[in-house]
C-alpha cells in the first residue's frame, strides 16, 4: 500500500485564506481588524523563528500583530505585568507567550494570568478543563491539536468509534489531542514514556498521532494497514548532504510507514504549517467573540 500524503501546507494555506476573507469582511462591516500580541522572552533561535513565522502569517491574513521582545533575565513579576497590560489593551484580541520560558519563570503562573478571552494558544487551565468535560467547550483549542483535527477533517477520516492512539501526553499536544479525539467519539489510548508495550496499542490503531520528540520512532511494521498517521514530531537528523548538517524529520519513519498507512503527514509540511494557521484562526475567533459581546 502507498499512503495518501496529507498535505498540511496546502490545507494550512486554505485555512489562512479563509481567515483572510473573514478578516476583510470584519474590517468592512465593523471597521475592526483583529490583533495578536506575541511575547518572546530571551533569544532562543527556534522560538525566535516560530514567533517570526507567526507574525508573517498574521500579516498575510490581514491581522495586526504586536511583538514584545523581552530579555531572558526579566523577573516573573515584570513578565506578569506585561501580560496584564496586554490583557487590558482593547486592540489586542489574542496573547501568545512563546514557550519555553526561562527556568526562573513559572509558566503555569504566566499562562494562568492570560485573559481567558485572549488565550489563543488555548493553554489556560480553564480552557483545558472545559476541553476535558463532557458538554462543555473551551473558548480556544490548543493550536497543534486543533490543526491535527482539521487535517483529519479535511481527509474525511471517520473518528466515530475509531481506535485512536496518541503517543505522548504533554500539556500542549498529547493531552489535549487525546481529549479532542475522545470528544469526536474515538476510543482513545494515550501512550507515554512508561507505556509497557506501545506496539501492541499501535497495532490496533485506525488513527495514530505521534507527539513524542523521538526521531523516527514509529516504523511501518508497528502499524495496522490503512491507519491514518499524523506526525507532530519535529526532530533534527544528521544529514551531511545539507548545508546546515541536518534535516528535519518526525517521530514517524516516513518511508516504512507510508508503505503501510492509508494516509500520512510528511515532516516538514504536515502538522507544522497547521499550528500557525490555527493560531491565526483562533485570533480571528477571539475578535469575533469580542465583537459579538459588544
Ligand atoms: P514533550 O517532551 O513535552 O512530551 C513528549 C511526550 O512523549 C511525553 O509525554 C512522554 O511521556 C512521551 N514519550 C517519551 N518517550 C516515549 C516513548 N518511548 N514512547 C511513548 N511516549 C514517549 O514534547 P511535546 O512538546 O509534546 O512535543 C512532541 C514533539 O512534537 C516534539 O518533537 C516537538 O518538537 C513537536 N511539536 C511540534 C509542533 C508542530 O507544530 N508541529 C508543535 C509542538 C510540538
Amino acid at each position: 500500500m502507498s499512503a495518501k500524503v496529507i498535505d498540511g501546507k496546502a490545507i494550512a494555506k486554505k485555512v489562512r485564506s479563509e481567515v483572510a476573507v473573514a478578516v476583510a469582511k470584519m474590517k468592512e462591516e465593523h471597521d475592526y481588524v483583529p490583533g495578536l500580541a506575541t511575547v518572546l522572552v530571551g533569544d532562543n533561535t527556534a522560538s525566535t523563528t516560530y514567533v517570526r513565522n507567526k507574525h508573517k502569517a498574521c500579516q498575510e491574513a490581514g491581522i495586526r500583530s504586536i511583538g514584545r521582545e523581552i530579555p531572558a533575565d526579566i523577573s516573573q513579576d515584570d513578565l506578569l505585568a506585561i501580560v496584564r497590560e496586554l490583557n487590558d489593551d482593547p486592540t489586542v484580541d489574542g496573547i501568545l507567550v512563546q514557550l519555553p520560558l526561562p527556568k526562573h519563570i513559572d509558566d503555569e503562573v504566566i499562562l494562568g494570568a492570560i485573559d481567558l478571552a485572549k488565550d489563543v494558544d488555548g493553554f489556560h487551565p480553564l480552557n483545558i478543563g472545559r476541553l476535558a468535560m463532557k458538554g462543555r467547550d473551551p473558548q480556544f483549542i490548543p493550536c497543534t491539536p486543533y490543526g491535527c483535527m482539521r487535517l483529519l477533517k479535511e481527509m474525511d477520516v471517520d473518528l466515530n468509534g475509531a481506535e485512536a492512539v496518541v503517543l505522548g501526553r504533554s500539556n500542549i499536544v498529547g493531552l489535549p489531542m487525546g481529549m479532542l479525539l475522545q470528544k469526536a467519539n474515538a476510543t482513545v489510548t494515550i501512550c507515554h514514556s512508561r507505556t509497557k508495550d506501545m506496539v501492541e496499542h499501535l497495532k490496533r490503531a485506525d488513527v495514530v498521532i505521534a507527539a513524542v520528540g523521538i526521531t523516527e520512532m514509529v516504523t511501518g511494521d508497528m502499524l495496522k494497514p490503512g491507519a491514518v498517521v499524523i506526525d507532530v514530531g519535529i526532530n533534527r537528523k544528521d544529514d551531511p548532504s545539507k548545508k546546515r548538517g541536518y534535516r528535519l524529520v518526525g517521530d514517524v519513519d516516513y518511508d516504512s510507514c507510508a508503505e503501510v498507512a492509508g494516509a500520512i503527514t510528511p515532516v516538514p509540511g504536515g502538522v507544522g504549517p497547521m499550528t500557525i494557521a490555527m493560531l491565526v484562526q483562533n485570533t480571528l475567533e477571539a475578535a469575533e467573540h469580542k465583537l459579538s459581546q459588544s
